[in-house]
């Protein structure tokens, strides 16, 4: 272990449940990886159905005396944990690098992008109005309240380690539910660290706890199938996301899923070129091009293909390979070898079929799982990269003629979360931003993740909004009140 802290105390190793530190029952446990350098960082518990039913014992026993607290006695709580999460920046973006390889600066940016969503939710949950409705008798009164709809479980992926956890534990916690979050396996470290800092805010215990375990499924199987559990919020594959939905069916749990994505990044004939490389460089490479929202598909109009792909050359010659630790690096390693064998896979089939990488298309000459930042050109529909998220730092540049053609292209396909365009005209913009089946929009931008906007999909991508004022919906239930005998 060689990382250094200014604050030691965030280095957990052990689960947090029912505001204790411990260790599995069976005492195993399971190492963490740094992805640049392959060394074990930690060993954390490798916890199973016992202490998934332990945490959610704990979390229904604290849920009385926290729902029961203004909404204001929870929001100063918050505040105090939004605060020292940014005390810790510093600390937080070591760790998180150090298990999940984003650069430095991306994990700084991550740790506040986090925090934000705490903020925000501390200060909306103040506003949970109900409502006063005419009735449908002279002796009838009828109003209508929000209540916290008790218990979530939250299951959360590696690629975001720390903002991931906050985005669903915010608005849970703001409304007045007590939450278990089982952290994904490659990246526990930065969630047992912001269970620390929960603890030092005040959090009382069994309102936050963290089960670790090295392979979700029997963890997951105890969130999903117990009766006190009322909620289910998931961040991750499609695949694990609809077989947890079924899993939900037994107890009729709501859900909310934010699953993979297959985001078209559309440059017309019209657009600022110079924008929309900056739209795609940001959109495609940030996290090594492993976020749900990364440009996949990137369609670009016959007039403006070769001046796009030669100025996105340019752009992404600049990108600096390495150990995000290092300065300058822009993109580290990707998660696993897994990761690495499936970008691999695509781009080979790619190449295979017609595609011609104009850069990189291998594996980095730094081995373990770093990827050359890619572009490759000639990418048509039949390929399996049109239609596979590719979780990695590769652009296939597919070639459309008309608006039609490009919103068909955007749409074919089952996911629908964030899409894409560049155009400075503006019926076009609002054609192709109505004809796009997306829950997330960017017209003439490349990021679009904040803590103020309703983040979500349609489709295949998932149900349900975090962030905005729409995030605390899902975690609350509404309850009608009809009075008779007035
Ligand atoms: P990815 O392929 O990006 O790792 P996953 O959907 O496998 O995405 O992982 C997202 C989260 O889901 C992680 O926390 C992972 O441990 C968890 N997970 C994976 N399989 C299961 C399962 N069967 N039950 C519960 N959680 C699971």
């Amino acid at each position: 272990m060689t990382l250094t802290f200014s604050n030691p105390s965030l280095f957990r190793t052990q689960g947090y449940i029912d505001g204790h530190w411990q260790a599995a029952a069976s005492g195993k446990t399971f190492a963490v990886l740094n992805p640049a350098t392959g060394a074990e960082l930690a060993q954390v518990p490798d916890m199973g159905a016992a202490e998934a039913k332990q945490a959610i014992a704990a979390a229904h026993a604290a849920l009385p005396a926290w729902r029961a607290k203004t909404a204001k006695e929870r929001a100063n709580i918050l505040r105090k944990w939004y605060t020292l999460i940014l005390a810790n920046q510093e600390d937080l973006a070591q760790l998180m690098t150090a298990e999940q390889g984003k650069p430095l600066a991306e994990a700084r940016g991550e740790v506040v992008y986090g925090a934000n969503f705490i903020e925000w939710f501390a200060e909306e949950a103040k506003r949970v109005y109900g409502d006063v409705v005419p009735a449908h008798g002279p002796d009838k009164r009828i109003v209508v309240v929000k209540e916290p709809i008790g218990v979530v479980a939250a299951i959360t992926p590696w690629n975001f380690p720390n903002a991931m956890i906050t985005r669903k534990c915010a608005p849970a916690l703001a409304a007045g539910c007590t939450v278990v979050v089982k952290p994904a396996e490659d990246t526990p470290l930065s969630a047992l660290a912001l269970a620390e800092l929960a603890e030092q805010a005040g959090i009382p215990k069994g309102v936050f706890n963290i089960v670790t375990c090295e392979h979700g499924a029997e963890v997951g199987g105890e969130l999903t199938g117990s009766p006190l559990v009322r909620k289910l919020s998931f961040t991750g594959s499609t695949e694990v996301g609809k077989l947890l939905m079924r899993q939900c069916a037994g107890t009729v749990k709501k859900v909310s899923l934010e699953l993979g994505g297959n985001a078209p990044f559309i440059v017309f004939d019209d657009a600022d070129l110079d924008a929309a490389v900056q739209g795609a460089i940001a959109s495609k490479y940030r996290n090594a091009g492993q976020t749900c929202v990364c440009a996949n598909r990137i369609l670009v109009q016959d007039g403006v293909y070769d001046a796009f792909a030669a100025r996105l050359a340019e752009a992404v010659k600049a990108l600096k390979v390495g150990n995000g630790v290092e300065a300058g690096v822009t993109q580290g390693p990707l998660i696993n070898e897994d990761a690495i064998a499936k970008v691999e896979r695509l781009v080979s089939e790619a190449v295979a079929k017609g595609a011609k990488p104009e850069l990189g298309g291998k594996r980095h000459a730094l081995g373990g799982t770093f990827f050359e930042p890619t572009i490759l050109t000639g990418v048509t529909a039949d390929m399996s990269i049109f239609s596979e998220e590719i979780f990695g730092p590769v652009a296939p540049l597919f070639r459309f003629h008309t608006e039609a053609e490009a919103i068909q292209m955007a749409n074919d396909t089952p996911f629908g979360l964030a899409a894409y365009f560049y155009s400075r005209d503006i019926g076009r913009v609002w054609r192709v931003a109505e004809g796009l089946e997306y829950g997330i929009v960017g017209i003439n931008e490349g990021i679009i993740s904040t803590e103020v906007a309703p983040f979500g999909g349609v489709k295949e991508s998932g149900i349900g909004r975090e962030g905005s004022k729409y995030g605390l919906d899902d975690f609350l239930e509404i309850k009608y009140l009809c009075m008779g005998g007035v």
